[in-house]
């Protein structure tokens, strides 16, 4: 399927490895070009030199932390005149309810709710001038049924679905689509410190604890980023006009639910 996106301009924030980069070798693949950023210059570099020799597209980079205000204004910068926008930053500690204080709570939601929400309302203007936009937020699995250690990150995301459940509405007449990706486990250096976490607290090896977590997965597998990174980029493509707002699964199945 031709996807109608070659030549369009994204940005991929979080993007030199996971899920993020995913999502840019799908665009990359599509013939977008695309803004990289990571905090780590080495490995976005590494990303970046991959993308351009594999797929011939322009590959910018920005290596900063993007949920700092210094960070999103320095992608903000280097996307421009950007058609499509990927947010992704890095999840929050897993704990207990009683382990969490203000600060806590304020950091994850400028990570995983303020953060997609700034970048979002600095570059979606310039889309609805040009009358053409794709967003999609990389959120999580547990904005639908939660992890209970996963409060932080529980609620953060739970912030920004409600953002964009109502803000997708606002812009889709002006040709802006937003829609939020939701990852269950998938096969990334996130699921395998998720992995290491449970042997710990089990008293088990790494290999027993993520035979465990397959094992209640359906599919029987760990999602890939190429797994991911398809929907992303069929999400962010001409062909999508018509997905307005929605909240998609990617876990495998193992969420028991009907609708
Ligand atoms: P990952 O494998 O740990 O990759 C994280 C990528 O994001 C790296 O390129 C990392 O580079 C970059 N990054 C992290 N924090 C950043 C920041 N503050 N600013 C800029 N770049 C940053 O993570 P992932 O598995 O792809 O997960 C992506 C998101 O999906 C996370 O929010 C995660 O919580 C969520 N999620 C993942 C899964 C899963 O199974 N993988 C499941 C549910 C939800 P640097 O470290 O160099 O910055």
């Amino acid at each position: 399927m031709d996807l109608g996106i070659k030549g369009r301009k994204a940005l991929v924030c979080a993007s030199s490895k996971g899920l993020g980069r995913g999502c840019a070798e799908a665009l990359a693949e599509a013939g977008v070009d695309l803004v990289l950023n990571a905090r780590g210059a080495e490995a976005l570099e590494a990303t970046a030199a991959v993308l351009r020799a594999r797929y011939g597209v322009k590959v910018a980079t920005v290596a900063c932390d993007v949920t700092t205000p210094e960070g999103q204004a320095a992608v903000i910068a280097a996307a421009g005149d950007v058609d499509i926008l990927v947010t992704n930053a890095g999840g929050p500690p897993p704990g207990m309810w009683s382990d969490w204080n203000r600060d806590d709570f304020i950091k994850a939601l400028d990570a995983n709710m303020l953060t997609p929400i700034a970048l979002m309302t600095a570059l979606m203007p310039g889309m609805i001038a040009r009358g053409w936009g794709r967003v999609v937020n990389i959120t999580s699995q547990s904005v639908k049924a939660p992890i209970a250690t996963l409060g932080l990150s529980n609620a953060a995301r739970t912030g920004l679905t409600g953002y964009v459940a109502g803000t997708a509405r606002q812009v889709a007449p002006q040709g802006v689509i937003i829609n939020n990706l939701l990852p269950g486990a998938h096969a990334t250096d996130r699921a395998e410190k998720l992995d290491a976490d449970a042997a710990k607290a089990k008293g088990i090896s790494i290999a027993e604890a993520k035979a465990q977590r397959v094992a209640a997965i359906p599919a029987r597998r760990y999602g890939t980023p190429q797994d991911f990174g398809a929907m992303c980029a069929f999400l962010c493509s001409e062909r999508a006009g018509f997905i307005v707002g929605q909240n998609i699964l990617l876990d495998g199945g193992i969420m028991n639910a009907t609708l």
